[in-house]
């Protein structure tokens, strides 16, 4: 545009169609240097930031106090908001809300608020499940985001505009988001750096503010990811999607086991708890007759008995692309039996906030058509077969 300096582009971002970065991945720094690179005061960059990161602004026109001349610059070099559009739908009474967003290039991403209403001792909660990916490449076959192979990587501006999204919405009823759950379409430590910029900003007390215990990055098990994350000794929870124990079986219900076996990931996660303080969370999704014996319990229990972890054990949401169902609630119970007598906290998750996982994914799906049924009738007696192999401890 003008003569001034442009503001800094990252190489982590993806090539969308439009080039201007979004807003929410400009540091402070920055956006000072870029206020004084036009002819004004550094408190313009305050106050630009005060409707950013304060008031949840949508565009600059929004930006009252500035100057029409620097909103006008502003909207030349950034995008204030890196959401074009965002349907929103309702489930589960009103409590939860699903957000379809469409991005500059048009690909959709999805995000997921729920609401926990306060009580007795107890205060109301506002998390968001946001995406890191459009897509994702892990191709676990239990999974809607898995189903839909790998889009893109997300910029970090807009993962944390899915944030900054819901954070207005709540505003206007009073309320604030107070967790943030990496649980959303795609890998999160398959965009690592684009991840670690957007937990910055939503940490930094200059930007969005929210306590660093608030944010759970959940991972199906990249270790490097897992070591990068443990260098930095952040305050976040770390959650590792394990559904297996025995290595044959998870190499079909999360491919990536190949690449990074689940020893390894185990041991990395081992490696962060001790170097944050942070126990790890290990979410397993139960899914009938496939990964919910006695034995697998068993090798839940080798593989985690002694590190300080919390097992959250899902009922599979059932997916129209996979033959499988959810656990029996009775066999769940004799699951987690399994693992508390073997002194491992364990969790079931029932209710639909709580379902989260499963909810993220399932939209974007929805929108993207449903695969021709006889491909998913191949899809499905693919994964009976390969079930059937790893249940007999035969690798695919
Ligand atoms: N890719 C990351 C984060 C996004 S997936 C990961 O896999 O950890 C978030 C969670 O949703 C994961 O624990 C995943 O296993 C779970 N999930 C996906 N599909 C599901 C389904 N059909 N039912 C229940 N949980 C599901
Ligand atoms: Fe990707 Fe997570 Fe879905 Fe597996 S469960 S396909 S890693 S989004």
């Amino acid at each position: 545009m003008s003569d001034v300096r442009p503001l800094p582009r990252r190489s982590i971002e993806s090539p969308a169609r439009d080039p201007r970065p979004g807003l929410s991945q400009i540091l402070p720094d920055e956006l000072t240097a870029w206020a004084v690179a036009h002819g004004e005061p550094s408190y313009r960059a305050r106050q630009i930031a005060e409707w950013h990161w304060r008031r949840y602004a949508a565009s600059a026109a929004e930006m009252r106090t500035v100057p029409a001349r620097l909103r006008a610059a502003l909207d030349a070099d950034v995008r204030v908001d890196t959401l074009l559009e965002t349907v929103v739908s309702p489930a589960d009474r009103g409590l939860t809300e699903k957000a379809l967003h469409r991005l500059g290039d048009e690909r959709l991403v999805e995000s997921v608020l729920m609401r926990y209403p306060g009580g007795v001792g107890c205060r109301a909660r506002a998390t968001v499940c946001i995406s890191s990916q459009v897509g994702c490449a892990v191709g676990c076959p239990f999974c809607a985001t898995g189903e839909l192979g790998f889009g893109r990587d997300l910029q970090p501006a807009e993962i944390v505009d899915q944030v900054r999204f819901w954070a207005r919405r709540l505003v206007a009823e009073g309320g604030h988001v107070t967790n943030v759950v990496f649980m959303g379409m795609g890998e999160p430590l398959l965009n690592v750096e684009a991840v670690l910029a957007a937990a910055a900003a939503l940490t930094d007390p200059a930007r969005f503010g929210l306590g660093g215990r608030h944010i759970t990055i959940s991972t199906s098990g990249v270790t490097p990811g897992i070591e990068r994350l443990t260098a930095l000794a952040p305050s976040w929870t770390l959650a590792v999607s394990l559904h297996a124990a025995r290595p044959a079986l998870r190499d079909v219900l999360v491919p990536l086991n190949r690449r990074y076996p689940v020893e390894d990931v185990v041991a990395a996660a081992g490696a962060y708890a001790a170097a944050t303080g942070r126990r790890v969370s290990y979410e397993y999704v139960m899914i009938d007759g496939i990964n919910d014996t006695t034995a697998d319990a068993t090798a839940v229990v080798r593989l985690l008995q002694g590190h300080p972890v919390h097992v959250n054990l899902i009922p599979m949401n059932p997916v129209a692309h996979t033959p499988w169902r959810p656990s029996a609630p009775g066999r769940i119970e004799a699951f987690a039996a399994v693992l508390r007598g073997a002194g491992i906290a364990t969790t079931i998750r029932h209710n639909r906030g709580e379902e989260i996982g499963a909810a993220c994914g399932q939209l974007a799906a929805e929108r993207a058509g449903m695969p021709a049924p006889d491909v998913v009738r191949r899809r499905r007696e693919r994964l009976e077969q390969e079930g059937a192999a790893a249940l007999a401890g035969r690798r695919p």
